[in-house]
């Protein structure tokens, strides 16, 4: 069988190895971390953070839609997919504490949130109906509507006259985190396209998976040994992609065909040409209590900075996300885990009796890609590397944003890429819903 070598081992990279072992290609995946997984993985914080203990942690929380359904595949095809928790609620809760919650209920796609939505405290009558309007028109515009990657989502929303508190509590509070970044800033067709797949499409499409492992722990499985045509080799940084195989440690690695799939920022380095697209930041905040704070599985927090927070152990341990969060860049440490407390109090009035045992800040500057207006064209297809030589990654055109939907779709993409190259032609992506 052809052979195939692999540089990167995030989720596009672990995807593309998985696809094409399973299909009979020889496999041979280099990473210069010690681990699997790239952005979306875990680790031990260091020491002085973490009070000692050797616990491990995801470097942020993250979360995927049913909707997801490559990355639901891949998961099926390591045999972890059971550790994937579904939950059917969301929670907005306002300062004060007053929860809405938002679920669906008996009535068919698109109308299964109707009930629960009109129960909304956090909007008034005034906010719904632009919001369903707008919902309305959104189903109508999509596939129509030509400009959708050159406008903004603000500008969207502003022409179908949402309220402020719309805005604020509704449309921002849902597309931030899913598109890491700004409403000015994020290209219409994005958020056409979460709303679509995860609200409209289909009545359970928008259920919630939380691992219910440390990420890590999701590629850390025996399922690597069902593939024994594939190596993974950690510690292993690829120094340059060359015309017939890689460079690592100094020595060739010959193969038949190469996949890229390391994030764009280290193409230069490896001397592939990168595409001109910006970052966008994440930050997370883990603390830990001695009491239970939050009762709540997660939430999404009103009108502050802390935009989700996440019970991860019997409400005592929590995580809090903010997407797009250049405000915090300059922060020092300390200065965002007061402001992280200073908002939870409130949400959640045990904070003030509570005592706070440790706490973490993961401040990703490179979380993922901006992805701002006239940026989709900037995204490279697979076969746009060198010759023999495949694209994967969040950030190459897989038809998604930069998540670990659109990883493992870019990685499925490259995989069918190397297999039709070879004249062994494959399906590895599950389809969208149309
Ligand atoms: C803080 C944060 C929160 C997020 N939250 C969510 C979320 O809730 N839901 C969601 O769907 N997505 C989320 N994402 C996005 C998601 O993590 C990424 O889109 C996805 O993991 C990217 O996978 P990738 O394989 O394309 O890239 P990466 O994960 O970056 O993988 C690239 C790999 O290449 C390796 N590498 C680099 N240079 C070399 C070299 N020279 N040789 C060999 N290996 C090399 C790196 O170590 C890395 O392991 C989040 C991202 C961040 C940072």
């Amino acid at each position: 069988m052809p052979k195939v070598l692999i540089a990167g081992g995030g989720l596009a990279g672990l995807s593309a190895a998985v696809a094409l072992g399973s299909a009979g290609f020889e496999v041979e995946g280099f990473e210069a971390r010690p681990f699997a997984g790239g952005r979306a993985t875990s680790y031990a914080p260091p020491a002085s953070d973490s009070g000692g203990e050797c616990e491990l942690i995801d470097n942020c929380q993250h979360i995927l839609l049913r909707c997801c359904g490559n990355l639901l595949d891949f998961y099926a095809r390591l045999g972890v997919r059971d550790r994937i928790r579904f939950h059917r609620e969301f929670y907005f809760v306002e300062p004060g504490g007053r929860i809405s919650v938002l679920r669906r209920g008996r009535l068919p796609a698109p109308f299964h949130f109707t009930g629960s939505f009109l129960r909304m405290h956090c909007l008034d009558r005034h906010d719904k109906f632009r919001i369903a309007r707008a919902l309305w028109a959104l189903r109508r515009e999509r596939g129509r509507r030509k400009d959708l990657d050159r406008i903004s989502m603000l500008d969207w929303l502003n022409q179908k006259r949402q309220t402020p508190r719309a805005i604020d509590r509704f449309w921002r509070q849902v597309l931030v985190s899913a598109i890491n970044e700004d409403l000015d800033r994020m290209a219409a067709i994005h958020g056409f396209q979460v709303f679509w797949l995860g609200f409209l499409a289909r009545a359970d499409s928008y259920e919630m998976g939380v691992p219910a492992v440390p990420l890590g722990k999701l590629y850390d499985v025996d399922a690597w040994k069902r593939l024994p045509n594939v190596c993974l080799h950690f510690r292993s940084p690829v120094e340059c992609i060359a015309e017939d195989g890689f460079v690592v440690a100094g020595e060739l690695r010959r193969a038949d065909y190469r996949i890229c799939a390391l994030p764009f920022e280290r193409l230069a380095a490896v001397g592939m040409e990168a595409p001109k697209l910006e970052h966008s930041p994440i930050t997370g905040v883990h603390l830990w209590f001695d009491r239970e704070i939050m009762t709540l599985p997660h939430a999404t927090l009103l009108d502050r900075t802390m935009q989700w927070v996440f019970n991860k152990d019997r409400g005592r341990y929590l995580q809090l996300v903010v997407s797009a969060s250049r405000d915090l860049t300059p922060l020092a440490r300390g200065e965002i885990i007061d402001m992280a407390i200073g908002d939870l109090r409130l949400y959640f009035p045990k904070v003030k009796d509570a005592k706070l045992l440790k706490a973490h800040v993961v401040k990703e500057q490179r979380a993922t890609f901006s992805a701002a207006p006239e940026t989709e064209s900037l995204r490279p297809t697979p076969e746009a590397g060198l010759p023999k030589a495949f694209l994967a990654g969040d950030w190459t055109r897989s038809g998604w944003p930069a998540t670990m939907e659109g990883a493992v779709r870019s990685g499925y993409l490259a995989a069918e890429a190397v297999a039709q190259a070879a004249g062994r032609p494959a399906r590895f992506l599950v389809p969208d819903l149309a």
